[in-house]
């Protein structure tokens, strides 16, 4: 075992990991990576198939990201927020009031109408709070809209709404505004109440009649929107208890850690229309779908929102906000919201929340040079490169019946693996089928993490075709070996494969 290894197994506690598995085999350390390709301590080559847990955008060692980074050491790392601004910080903050506002739908019309409860009312985002990461970005969010739905709007414990399945990060707030059962039980007893609305996941939904097909079940669903009466009857509720929401918290487009589930269209515009009815403000978790992440919008919008045209009152950022270099989040809210925040020093209205790191100078200066790569036209076209032959790759996975729904949003696809795939049966968690077909890829030279049973892929935009489909290939190769035999089983006339032994599920 290479030493840094044994050091890691003698010391270092890894999240959402049951030590026990890890402790049972050779840790792989990344020691070095150059584009998608990451270089284990043993020199072995890896594709990073989930862009290093969905934060990296444009591949490691990128020549303009690493010389801000060092032009910016040169000067200083880290000065404080609190008492004092600095250059790259109130740089990035115009930038990313620019972007927010870019691209959606006659936004200056819409500007000039205001008032809280209107009808297809699209604010302007004007304001950024900084921290460091996912949770906290949404902790922002939830403590600002907390206290503008008691100043603004006089409630006295405002409620949120969030989807099934969310997943909206680990600190307190941001799990109590998570609905995963499995990750957040055991600290129910910590949490405040939220509630919770059917998320339109139509691979699995009780109101879609259609027969599984191969195909994203997106597309060949029937139902009558029966998720979106949902949201409705929700909100309806919630007004006549005379107890509305104060906020609508969503992963736009796609929910990302409850399993890589995408909306079908048209899902995100309704329902916040239904939101913003009943005066709730809207609040867009991007953590994993900003930046370029869920493909393009004709006028070069980063965010998932904007596909459609629906922009929210909080904007929350991170992963990817550095390229995926630094730990860095942002919060970007509505002028109407800050407003909350004024009054004469002795009234107390200030925000009271901030952490030692934010607004540092240095994940600032990456973030811009991230921002600075994904607007150049070469970038915007490989982009739109990379989602066509994501298509066709993984199109070739329909083949395996054990694949039973493939969906992808721009750059992400969740692969989701079955018993079988006319019946849709699912595999138990026990089965521990997504962490098997993992350690198949990785063997193989692919690196990605499962969600349960759904497969990630999502590629840094510095993925090249060719390592894209070696990626997709590689995953139908591990499914093979995991879960049976099949392509093979088409080959006309040759000899019957002998399906390989299916490993006992190991219990816990
Ligand atoms: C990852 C993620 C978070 C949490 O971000 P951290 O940086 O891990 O705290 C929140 N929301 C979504 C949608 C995420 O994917």
């Amino acid at each position: 075992m290479h030493p840094l290894a044994r050091l890691d197994r003698r010391y270092v506690w890894h999240p959402f990991t049951q030590m026990r598995d890890w402790m049972r085999r050779e840790p792989i350390v990344i020691v070095d990576g150059r584009g998608s390709v990451l270089r284990d301590a043993h020199g072995r080559e890896y594709l990073d198939g989930n862009a290093t847990i969905w934060t990296n955008l444009h591949g490691h060692g990128h020549r303009g990201i690493n010389m801000a980074i060092r032009r910016q050491l040169n000067r200083i790392a880290h000065s404080s927020a609190l008492g004092f601004a600095n250059e790259p910080a109130s740089l990035l903050a115009s930038r990313l009031v620019r972007e927010a506002n870019r691209g959606l739908p006659g936004h200056a019309r819409l500007r000039a109408t205001s008032g809280l409860a209107a009808k297809g009312r699209q604010p302007r985002l004007e304001k950024v709070f900084y921290s460091d990461n996912g949770s906290t970005a949404l902790e922002v969010a939830l403590k600002q809209a907390w206290e503008f739905g008691r100043r603004v709007r006089g409630l006295r414990r405002p409620r949120f709404l969030s989807l099934e399945g969310a997943y909206h990060g680990d600190t307190i707030g941001a799990v109590a505004l998570g609905h995963i059962d499995l990750f957040h039980a055991a600290f129910r007893g910590l949490l405040f109440r939220t509630d919770s609305v059917m998320a339109p996941y139509c691979y699995r939904c009780p109101f879609n009649r259609a027969e599984p097909e191969r195909a994203d079940a997106r597309h060949y669903r029937r139902c009558h929107w029966e998720c979106v009466a949902k949201v409705e009857s929700a909100f309806t509720q919630a007004a006549r208890e005379k107890r509305p929401y104060t906020a609508w918290v969503v992963e736009p487009r796609m929910q990302g850690a409850a399993g890589m589930i995408p909306q079908p269209d048209g899902w995100l515009a309704q329902t916040a229309e239904i939101a913003r009815g009943h005066g709730a403000l809207l609040v867009a978790d991007e953590v994993m779908t900003g930046f370029g992440r869920t493909g393009a919008t004709e006028k070069h919008s980063l965010f998932a929102c904007h596909h459609e045209g629906v922009q929210p009152d909080f904007l929350c950022l991170a992963k990817g906000l550095t390229g995926g270099y630094l730990p860095m989040a942002a919060t970007l809210t509505t002028q109407q919201v800050f407003d909350a925040f004024l009054g004469e020093y002795s009234e107390f209205k200030t925000f009271f929340h901030g952490h030692s790191f934010t607004g540092n100078q240095v994940g600032a200066a990456a973030a811009l040079a991230s921002l600075a790569t994904l607007e150049t036209d070469a970038h915007r076209h490989h982009r739109r490169l990379l989602e066509d032959a994501f298509d066709q790759a993984l199109a070739n996975l329909w083949t395996s019946p054990a694949v039973g729904d493939v969906r992808r949003v721009g750059l992400v696809a969740g692969i989701e693996l079955v018993r079988d795939w006319t019946t849709r049966a699912s595999f138990d968690l026990r089965e521990r089928v997504g962490i098997r077909v993992c350690e198949a890829m990785a063997r193989r030279g692919v690196l990605t993490r499962p969600v349960g049973s759904v497969i990630v892929l999502m590629p840094p935009y510095s993925t090249t075709v060719r390592q894209l489909r070696t990626m997709v290939a590689v995953l139908a190769e591990s499914i093979d070996e995991v879960l049976g035999v099949r392509r093979a089983v088409s080959a006309v006339g040759g000899p019957k494969p002998t399906p390989r032994p299916r490993r006992r599920p190991r219990r816990e």
